[in-house]
């Protein structure tokens, strides 16, 4: 009998077996199984950044790993959690304990495991900022190994290239200065004052204001943003802003600049656009809901309007910040939608 795979667009999905490990051995042992059977597995944390494209023909392995321990030095926090733990826990939990630092990242869905994969960010703040190390699982081995340099970009780190094959994230490390500076640069955040803020200020905000504009997964699937914001040459951007001067620009160190994709999918009309059960939400056009029982194929035909709509329109190729996973593993998101 076949398992539905837990997944935030709530689409009807099934692989041969879903599992849920809580121990590095019980991971190693369904390797060697699925490697036995020659069918392939999978490591999953919440499904809340991934996008499956169809039934899996392997092993979904739920990452339960728990544990939290926490240690200081003089001049920082030292937090050491199991990779299935739930991050908004994680940062209520050390908020409660008067720990501040992650309260930005406050109700992000997902496992610590996954926080370092894509370098999850919101609120001016990025996981790299608080990274000490993450340690994972080498598959062919056995071993844990410790990496402290993530390479980290914009939603995108070393684990979604050199280690994303046979390698298992188990526990992550983060270094929490005890010196704290609130990061108020970002929205309704503005409004605190730096002298009096407090991180649970900031914490309670951030629920507040991600509760009223993005849909609970819960209530209505989705996978949060869908495509990256994309970030263009100087030379692109200033043709642009000819036509479109009121356009949300964000400038980058290395002379790029950022734009907002939610603001470009928005302007082509598409708030609301329905395939099959598949819509863009109303609210915030850059996240794709699971409206009326979709099934995956009317999110990837969905997905593929806005891009080409898009790109019709503003000469930009939008990327997917989704992972999609087919029945062997991961694809190229881009070669499907293209
Ligand atoms: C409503 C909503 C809002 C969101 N808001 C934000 C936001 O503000 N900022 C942001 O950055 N993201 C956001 N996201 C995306 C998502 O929450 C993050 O990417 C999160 O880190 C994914 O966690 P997960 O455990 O659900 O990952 P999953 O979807 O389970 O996995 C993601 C990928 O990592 C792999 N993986 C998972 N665990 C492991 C492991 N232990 N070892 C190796 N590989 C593993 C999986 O195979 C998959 O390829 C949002 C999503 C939703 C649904």
């Amino acid at each position: 009998m076949k398992k539905r795979i837990p997944n935030t667009f709530n689409l009807p999905v099934y692989a041969q077996d879903v599992i849920a490990v809580n121990h590095v051995d019980e991971l190693m042992a369904c390797y060697e199984h699925a490697t036995a059977k020659n069918i392939p597995m999978l490591v999953l944390g919440e499904g809340s950044n991934t996008l499956f494209t169809e039934d899996f023909a392997g092993m979904v392995i739920l990452n339960r790993i728990g544990g939290v321990a926490i240690s200081e030095t003089e001049d920082c926090w030292l937090i050491k959690a199991g990779a299935g733990v739930i991050w908004h826990q994680l940062v209520s939990q050390l908020i409660e304990q008067h720990i501040p630092g992650l309260e930005n990242l406050a109700l992000i869905p997902g496992c610590v495991g996954s926080a370092p994969i894509q370098n999850i960010g919101a609120y001016g703040v990025e996981f790299e900022q608080f990274a000490d190390y993450v340690e994972l699982l080498d598959l062919t081995n056995g071993e844990l190994i410790t990496v402290t340099d993530g390479e980290y970009g914009y939603r995108e780190s070393i684990f979604k290239s050199q280690y994303r094959q046979h390698y298992v994230v188990t526990a992550v490390g983060v270094k929490l200065p005890k010196q704290w500076q609130p990061v108020l640069s970002y929205g309704e955040l503005k409004l605190f004052d730096r002298q009096t803020v407090t991180a649970k200020m900031i914490f309670d905000k951030v629920c507040e204001v991600r509760s009223s504009k993005l849909p609970n997964p819960k209530v209505l699937g989705n996978g949060g943003s869908f495509f990256k914001n994309p970030v263009i040459d100087r030379t692109q951007y200033q043709q642009l802003a000819k036509r479109y001067p009121d356009m949300p620009a964000y400038f980058q160190a290395d002379g790029q600049v950022k734009l907002a994709a939610g603001w470009l999918i928005d302007q082509c009309g598409l708030k609301n656009h329905q395939i099959g059960g598949a819509a863009v939400h109303d609210k915030q056009a850059l996240v794709l809901i699971n409206k009326d029982h979709a099934i995956a194929q009317d999110v990837i035909d969905l997905a593929r309007v806005v891009r080409n709509t898009v790109q019709q329109r503003f000469g930009i190729s939008l990327s997917p910040e989704i992972r999609f996973i087919a029945k062997q593993g991961e694809i190229d998101a881009n070669l499907l939608l293209s």
